[in-house]
């Protein structure tokens, strides 16, 4: 018996916020203007990822969307004011804040690469105003900060 393969261009990790959920799907038609991604979508975004009681149930969901749909793109989105890190508070300001989760996805990355080294990895933080902040890797955050933070404050 076989079955038809349905193939997808993307899997996204986001947070499971409400907040998020149709500017974040708006946002994201920019990558899948055919919507065709797996949504992963749970408690603090790449969060679980990084922590290695619940790294596995993350990996799990990652290698069924490749063996299902083979995408070759994964997305990771942080957001603002994300409650599983304490929200915007426990960072003191914005700043920080879009700094400490340009860490998490750099930390985030290594894994998936280890784990997917075929797929390329984008991550960004979302704003609740719907604006995607990338996070990629080898980008540098002062040439974002000025008009972010300003923006922020
Ligand atoms: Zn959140």
């Amino acid at each position: 018996m076989t079955s038809a393969k349905h193939i997808c261009t993307g899997a996204v990790l986001q947070c499971m916020d409400f907040r998020l959920r149709r500017k974040l799907a708006d946002a994201l038609e920019k990558h899948f203007p055919q919507e065709d991604y797996d949504l992963i979508s749970i408690a603090g975004g790449v969060q679980d990822l990084l922590r290695e009681d619940w790294r596995e149930f993350v990996f799990k969901q990652f290698d069924l969307s490749r063996k299902l749909h083979e995408p070759s793109l994964i997305v990771l989105v942080q957001h603002e004011d994300c409650g599983a890190y304490g929200g915007t508070a426990a960072f003191g300001d914005f700043e920080r804040e879009l700094k400490a989760h340009q860490d998490e996805i750099r930390r985030a990355r290594v894994l998936l690469e280890a784990r997917y080294p075929e797929t390329r990895i984008e991550g960004y933080l979302f704003r609740l105003s719907g604006e995607m902040i990338p996070l990629h890797e080898g980008e540098t955050l002062p040439s974002l900060t000025a008009e972010v933070l300003h923006e922020a404050q």
